[in-house]
């Protein structure tokens, strides 16, 4: 089959290379002018990465993340409340190497189109795409396939042509994400993923080594009670004093490493992350389109699934589709078995993740600290 994928991201490097190892002709369409080089890092579960590497995709050397030993939940001062170790295998790892890896394992017998945008398809009666509209730098291109994926993450084209107007709220609980070196937080952070709560709810700083000289940390914070300044979100000298100011008023409180992390981090460079909240969808296929990934389904990020469900996402599409050679089965039945195996998937992620949010936004119970895990 020919098939377009619309984002390289996670999801849609992941479907490319998935759906090729079948044998069918994929053309991946990115809508930014290069590699994602943005965003920080997140933990990877072993299930996700057992998923990878059985698609050839290396996860070692400089791109190899970090893998993690214990969690430490703590209170603001840093006393350790609770720890459990973390899935054998789970690793903290940054966006842009994972994204890397991917590239280099599709670009092995592949291409990207960058700077090429979906912006809407054409349909005939029965609700089947006959052409998809991208837009180019040079101008504006006609696409044809037999299948068609959105991996356009949270605000998907393809889910908006599926599903016209289907509500995404700002999720309640944002994050600011900064990444630092340095031997002071990394000896302290060891191989470990800690996380600090301040113990009366609503904000909370994680810290995740992400590889053998980095490590990342992101302050969630509950919006409604400590809503962050929009000029925050601008990226200008201004935007970044009021990234560190914001960050200095919620964790002022915060006892060791906290202090010597914020003087580490350049601001600048602090990303603030606004996940998004929706109902699952009631389908992730009609026809010959196909979601994968966040436009199938935002998740919270409190569930640490968002990677690991693309990944699966695009494992179990490539194997419902089949392989490349001719098949009887109409496309619609592939898709529709995808959709309900990874929507019964995704469902109780979608709860968790609420429910995870509820419980942050309130004190914490001290009775009922389980793995976050993110
Ligand atoms: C810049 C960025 C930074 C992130 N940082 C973090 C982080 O630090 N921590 C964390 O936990 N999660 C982060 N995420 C989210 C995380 O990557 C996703 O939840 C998860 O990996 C699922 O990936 P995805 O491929 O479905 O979506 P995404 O990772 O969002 O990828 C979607 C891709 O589609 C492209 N795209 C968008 N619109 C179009 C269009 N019209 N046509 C073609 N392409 C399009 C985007 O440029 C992007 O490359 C980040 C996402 C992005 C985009």
């Amino acid at each position: 089959m020919e098939i377009t994928v619309f984002g390289a991201g996670i999801a849609g490097l992941m479907a490319a290379i998935t759906l090729r190892a079948e044998g069918h002709r994929c053309r991946v369409y990115e809508r930014n002018p290069r590699a994602h080089e943005s965003g920080m890092g997140f933990i990877l579960m072993p299930e996700g990465i057992a998923c990878l590497t059985s698609f050839g995709i290396r996860l070692d050397g400089a791109l190899g993340g970090r893998p993690l030993g214990r969690y430490r939940c703590r209170d603001a001062s840093g006393r350790v409340l609770y720890e459990v170790a973390m899935p054998a295998g789970a690793r903290g790892i940054r966006r842009r190497d994972l994204v890397a890896a991917l590239t280099q394992a599709w670009l092995s017998d592949g291409a990207i189109a960058f700077a090429a945008g979906i912006e809407s398809f054409e349909l005939d009666g029965a609700g089947r795409i006959t052409s998809a509209r991208v837009s180019t730098a040079a101008g504006e291109e006609r696409v044809e396939a037999d299948l068609y994926v959105g991996a356009e993450g949270i605000h998907s084209r393809a889910r908006e042509a599926l599903f016209p107007g289907w509500p995404i709220k700002p999720h309640r609980v944002p994050e600011l994400v900064g990444f630092v070196g340095g031997d002071g937080p990394l000896r302290w952070a060891g191989d470990d993923f800690n996380k600090l709560h301040a113990l009366e709810g609503g904000v909370a700083l994680g810290i995740l080594p992400v590889d053998a000289r980095h490590l990342i940390w992101y302050l969630q914070f509950d919006a409604q009670r400590f809503p962050l300044p929009e000029i925050a979100n601008v990226n200008d000298a201004a935007g970044a004093e009021a990234r560190r100011a914001f960050a200095a008023k919620l964790l002022g409180a915060f006892g060791d490493p906290v202090p010597a992390l914020l003087a580490a981090t350049d601001f600048s460079r602090v990303y603030s992350f606004r996940p998004s909240d929706a109902d699952l969808i009631p389908s992730f296929h009609r026809e010959n389109l196909v979601l994968v990934g966040d436009a199938a389904h935002p998740l919270s990020p409190f569930t640490s699934q968002g990677v690991s469900s693309a990944v699966a996402d695009a494992v179990a599409l490539a194997r419902e589709v089949g392989p490349g050679t001719k098949s009887t089965e109409p496309i619609a039945a592939a898709l529709a078995r995808y959709s309900e195996e990874r929507r019964a998937q995704c469902a109780p992620y979608i709860a968790k993740g609420r429910s995870l949010t509820e419980n942050f936004v309130v004190p914490l119970n001290l009775n009922n600290l389980v793995l976050p895990v993110a």
